[in-house]
C-alpha cells in the first residue's frame, strides 16, 4: 500500500557508506524475519543486515542490536519500554485522524497494535513527507522515553511518540509501535542475534586488524569448514556475552578489534552480572554416584530461596543480581548495610563476586523458612525499616576476588578462598552446609538431614577434576538431588502458560485449566507439553485469570506448536513461567514437547501435572527446554529398562 507520493520501499531501505542507517532497513529485516520460522534462514537474514551495517555505518551496529532485541540497555539496568496499549492507541488515533473506537475494534480483531498502526498509516494520505527515521534516532528517542519520569513526563512522552509515529512509513509503524509496547513478537531470541552477529563478523570482519589469513581462508573454504568457522566465532561471542552481558562494552570492542579481541577486553567484572552455572537433575543417590565415580565431590544443602549474585567493586559499591541478571540491589538494603559493616569480610577483601542463596530466616526459632515467605518481600525499593522477612545469605561460591576472575579455578580452590576471606555472622551470612563424602549411605543420610533443615535437598558438585565454574551452563558437574525424588513424585519443570480453557461449574468466570509448553531453544518455539487443572486454590485461579486476561491474543503465535485437539479457548502471549510437578513423562501423539528428539512424530507429555508456583525469577526463554524434557523422559527407570532390554535382545 502506498504511503504518500514519494514512498519507495526499497529505496527507503537503502543507504550509502557513512550515512545513518534508515529505520526502514531494520524494519524490512524484521518483517522478513517475522514471515519465516526456519532458524537458519532467520540468522542469515539478520547476519546480512548486520554485515551491511558493519561495512557502511558501523556506529549504528549497537542501536541495531538493541532494537532487534527490543532492549535499550543491559537487562540489569532495568531500563524498559512497555507503554500501555491505551496510550499508544490514542497516539495512533490522533496522528492518523481515525477514531479511538475504530482503533480499539481493529486491535481486538488483530490482537496486534503494530499491524493496526501500519494499516492506519498506509490508508492515510500525506501532504508532504516527513524526514526519514533512522535507526539511531529511533533508538535514542525510545531511550529518552524510557528514561522520562515525573509529573510532566506523560505529556512529553505523548509528544515524542506522536512525532516519531508521524514520520513512520509503512512497515516502520508496525515495529515502532511494537517496540514502544515492549513486545516485538518476531520470535527472535538472543542466541540467534548472537549467532547472526558471529556470522556477520566472520563473513565481513569488522576490524582492520583482522588477520588477512583468516579472511583469505574464509574465501577459499568449503561450506563445512565455513560453517565451523562461523560457529567458532559465534561461540567466542556467546561465551563473552555470558561473562559480560553488556553490548555497550562488547560492540565497540568487536568493531575495533574483531571477535578475537573480545576475551581480552570483555570479561568478568564486578558490577556486571554473569549468567549463573546451573545443575542437572538426578533421580537418586545411585545416579549421582555413577556420574561421579572416581571423582572427588562435595554435597551442599540446596537452599530454597533466591539466588543472589553479590558484587562488590574496587570502590566498595555493592550490587545484587538475580538468577536472571536483574538488579535486585534495592530489594536487599539489609544485605547492603550488613556488608558495609564489613563484619563478614576479611581485612584483605577489596572486590568480589559471590554466588549465594538469600533465604528467609526465622531468627527466634533459628530456622530456615520456605521460599513462599521470601516471596512476600517487596521486590524493589525496599525500605530497611519496613522489612519484615529477615534473610540469611548462604554463600556457596566465589567467582571473582580482588581483581582476579576465579571461574577457571576448581571448586576446591574457590571454596578455600571463600572460606579464608569471608566470615560467618550469626543469622546474616553463612557458608552453605557441606560434607565431602563418598558412600551411598553418607549421601542419603545428608540428603535426609538437609530436608529436616528445611532445604530442598542437595547440590552435589565436583571438587577437583571437571570442577571449574561453567558460566551460563546447566552442567553435569553440578547435580541436584531434590527431596521430591525421595517421595517418588517426579521432577519439577518450569513451563510457559500459552493458553487457557474457560472454567465450568464451580470454576465459571475463571479459567479452569491451562495449556502449558516447554521452550525449544533450537527452533525457538514453544511446544505444548500438557493441560493442567490441578494444584490451584480458588483464589489463585482468580489471580491467574486476572493476570492472563491482560495477555490474551486472538490466535496462536506462529512459534507455538500444538495439536488442534488441544486448542484452548484463549491464547496467551508467552509471559509467565510456572513450576509444576508431575507423576511421570510419557510419549504423546497430542503434545509436541521435544518432538523429533526421542520420537520423530510424537512429543512428550506430563502425566498428572500439578501447579506449584509462579517462577518470577525465570524469563520464558529460561523455561525447561525441549532437550531437558527429553532427558527427563529418557532418565525414567521404566524407559531405561526398556532400552537395556532392547540392547540385550539385539
Ligand atoms: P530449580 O527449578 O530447582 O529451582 P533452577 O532451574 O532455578 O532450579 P537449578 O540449577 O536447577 O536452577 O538449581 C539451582 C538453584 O538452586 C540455583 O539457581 C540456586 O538459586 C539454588 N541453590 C540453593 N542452594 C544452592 C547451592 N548450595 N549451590 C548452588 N545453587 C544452590
Amino acid at each position: 500500500p502506498a504511503s504518500g507520493p514519494s514512498y519507495h520501499p526499497i529505496d527507503d531501505a537503502c543507504w550509502k557508506k557513512g550515512e545513518k542507517v534508515p529505520y526502514m532497513a531494520l524494519a524490512k529485516t524484521m518483517e522478513a524475519i517475522e514471515s519465516i520460522t526456519a532458524r537458519l534462514k532467520i540468522v542469515e537474514i539478520l547476519a546480512n543486515y548486520f554485515r551491511s551495517v558493519i561495512v557502511l555505518s558501523p556506529e549504528d551496529l549497537l542501536p541495531s542490536v538493541y532494537l532487534c532485541l527490543n532492549k535499550l540497555a543491559p537487562a540489569y539496568e532495568g531500563l524498559e519500554l512497555g507503554i500501555a496499549d491505551q496510550f499508544l492507541m490514542k497516539a495512533i488515533a490522533q496522528t492518523t485522524g481515525r477514531t479511538l473506537a475504530q482503533i480499539k475494534t481493529d486491535a481486538k480483531d488483530t490482537g496486534d497494535l503494530g499491524i493496526v498502526a501500519e494499516r492506519s498509516k498506509s490508508n492515510q494520505r500525506m501532504m508532504f513527507q516527513p524526514t526519514k527515521l533512522t535507526v539511531r534516532a529511533v533508538y535514542d528517542k525510545l531511550k529518552d522515553i524510557a528514561l522520562m519520569s515525573g509529573k510532566e513526563s506523560q505529556s512529553k512522552k505523548v509528544d515524542k511518540v506522536q512525532a516519531m509515529f508521524v514520520a513512520c512509513r509503512q512497515v516502520e509503524a508496525r515495529f515502532l509501535i511494537r517496540s514502544l509496547a515492549g513486545k516485538l513478537r518476531i520470535g527472535l531470541a538472543e542466541q540467534s542475534v548472537l549467532q547472526a552477529l558471529g556470522q556477520a563478523c566472520t563473513m565481513t570482519p569488522p576490524a582492520q586488524s583482522y588477520p588477512p589469513e583468516i579472511i583469505n581462508a574464509c574465501k577459499g573454504m568449503s561450506t563445512e569448514s565455513f560453517k565451523s568457522a562461523v560457529n567458532d566465532q559465534a561461540l567466542i561471542l556467546k561465551t563473552t556475552y555470558c561473562e559480560c552481558p553488556n553490548y555497550d562494552k562488547i560492540i565497540p570492542v568487536l568493531l575495533e578489534g574483531g571477535i578475537k579481541s573480545l576475551p581480552e577486553h570483555c570479561h568478568l567484572t564486578p558490577g556486571i552480572p554473569l549468567q549463573p552455572m546451573l545443575a542437572h537433575p538426578t533421580k537418586g543417590v545411585q545416579e549421582v554416584l555413577t556420574r561421579f565415580d572416581g571423582l572427588k565431590f562435595t554435597c551442599e544443602w540446596k537452599y530454597d530461596g533466591e539466588r543472589a549474585q553479590i558484587h562488590m567493586d574496587e570502590n566498595g559499591k555493592v550490587s545484587i543480581y538475580s538468577r536472571n541478571q536483574e538488579n535486585n540491589t534495592s530489594k536487599y538494603p539489609d544485605i547492603i548495610s550488613r556488608l558495609a559493616t564489613r563484619k563478614c569480610l576479611g581485612d584483605n577483601v577489596k572486590s568480589f563476586v559471590l554466588d549465594s542463596e538469600a533465604v528467609a530466616f526465622d531468627k527466634e526459632k533459628q530456622q530456615i523458612l520456605p521460599f513462599q515467605i521470601l516471596s512476600t518481600r517487596k521486590r524493589k525499593d525496599a525500605n530497611e525499616d519496613d522489612i519484615k522477612v529477615h534473610v540469611c545469605v548462604f554463600m556457596f561460591d566465589l567467582l571473582y576476588f580482588n581483581g582476579e576472575p576465579l571461574v577457571r579455578k576448581t571448586l576446591q580452590e574457590r571454596r578455600k578462598l571463600l572460606r579464608e576471606n569471608f566470615k560467618e555472622v550469626d543469622e546474616q551470612f553463612k557458608f552453605a552446609s557441606s560434607v565431602d563424602v563418598t558412600t551411598m549411605e553418607e549421601v542419603q543420610e545428608y540428603l535426609e538431614e538437609s530436608v529436616k533443615g528445611n532445604c530442598e535437598g542437595l547440590m552435589v558438585k565436583t571438587l577437583e577434576e571437571e570442577a571449574t565454574y561453567e558460566i551460563a551452563k546447566r552442567s553435569r558437574n553440578w547435580l541436584k538431588l531434590k527431596k521430591d525424588y525421595l517421595e517418588g513424585c517426579g521432577d519439577t519443570l518450569d513451563v510457559v502458560v500459552i493458553g487457557g480453557y474457560l472454567g465450568r461449574g464451580k470454576r465459571t468466570g475463571t479459567y479452569g485449566g491451562f495449556l502449558l509448553a516447554c521452550y525449544d531453544s533450537e527452533n525457538e518455539e514453544y511446544q505444548s507439553i500438557c493441560k493442567i487443572g490441578t494444584g490451584f486454590s480458588d483464589e489463585s485461579l482468580t489471580e491467574h485469570t486476572e493476570f492472563l486476561k491482560k495477555h490474551v491474543i486472538p490466535k496462536s503465535r506462529p512459534y507455538y506448536r500444538y495439536d488442534t485437539s488441544h486448542e484452548p479457548d484463549h491464547w496467551f502471549d508467552a509471559v509467565q513461567v510456572w513450576e509444576i510437578k508431575c507423576a511421570d513423562l510419557s510419549l504423546s501423539p497430542a503434545h509436541r514437547a521435544a518432538i523429533g528428539i526421542v520420537d520423530p512424530e510424537k512429543g512428550i507429555s506430563l502425566r498428572f501435572p500439578r501447579f506449584l508456583r509462579i517462577r518470577e525469577d525465570k524469563s520464558v526463554e529460561n523455561a525447561t527446554s525441549a532437550r531437558q524434557v527429553a532427558d527427563l523422559y529418557l532418565n525414567q527407570d521404566q524407559i531405561k529398562n526398556q532400552a537395556s532390554a532392547k540392547e540385550v535382545d539385539e
